[in-house]
């Protein structure tokens, strides 16, 4: 399926070509439209997939098309490193280049009081390190998750071996029970199923 053929509107079609993305990737035409239909997603996929436009668009498309009033958070992607935040944010402001849809980076090695500001300003889209939200979180009387529509887990098997088990349970707890979700991980280890058991509803299965 091209993207042509995903009822994507004028100016995803437009991030997407400024990317130089014409042809989805695997997981990406199996995640899109799934991720569109609102469905929470548990996505076995690798790094160099592609995964990250394959859950970037439909997030994207759903704020599009249910536009909010007031200024809230809606969308919480968690990554196992800055690096993986960082190029993920990097898409992220491409593909909504041509949207006023904002984005902002949570992570550690960054001064808390800049991020605690944008955090304040509550944008869109928080792309986030569990630890550095964990500290937002418990320091900041001025940010929450309460309004979260959308939460994202890429590369949950790292997460998990990298110790951050009781930081995503906090997080997955501090988001509201209605949502949907989108979990991501190269393995399926019994730490990645327990994390799936607790995080997701009813997924649709998806392996490449
Ligand atoms: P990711 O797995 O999301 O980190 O993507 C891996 C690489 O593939 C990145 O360099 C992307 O820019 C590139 N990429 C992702 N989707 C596409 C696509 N549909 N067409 C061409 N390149 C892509």
């Amino acid at each position: 399926e091209s993207f042509t053929l995903m009822n994507l509107s004028r100016q995803i079609m437009k991030g997407l070509t400024k990317l130089g993305f014409t042809q989805p990737t695997p997981i990406q035409a199996k995640t899109i439209p799934i991720g569109l239909l609102g469905k929470d997603v548990c996505g076995g996929a690798q790094t160099g997939s592609g995964k990250t436009a394959a859950f970037l668009v439909p997030i994207l498309e759903r704020l599009l098309y249910r536009p909010k009033d007031k200024t809230a958070t809606r969308v919480l992607i968690l990554c196992p490193t800055r690096e993986l935040a960082i190029q993920c944010h990097n898409v992220g402001t491409k593909l909504a280049g041509f949207t006023d849809i904002s984005l902002c980076l949570c992570i550690g090695g960054l001064s808390l009081k800049p991020q605690e500001r944008e955090l304040r300003e509550r944008p869109d889209i928080v792309i986030a390190t569990p630890g550095r939200l964990i500290d937002h979180l418990r320091n900041s009387q001025s940010f929450n998750l309460d309004s979260i529509e959308i939460l994202v887990m890429d590369e949950a098997d790292r997460m998990l071996e990298d110790g951050f088990e009781d930081e995503l349970t906090e997080i997955i707890n501090a988001c509201p029970k209605k949502r949907q979700t989108m979990l991501f991980s190269a393995t399926m280890t019994d730490n990645v199923d327990k994390l799936i058991r607790l995080s997701l509803h009813k997924p649709v299965r998806v392996q490449i």
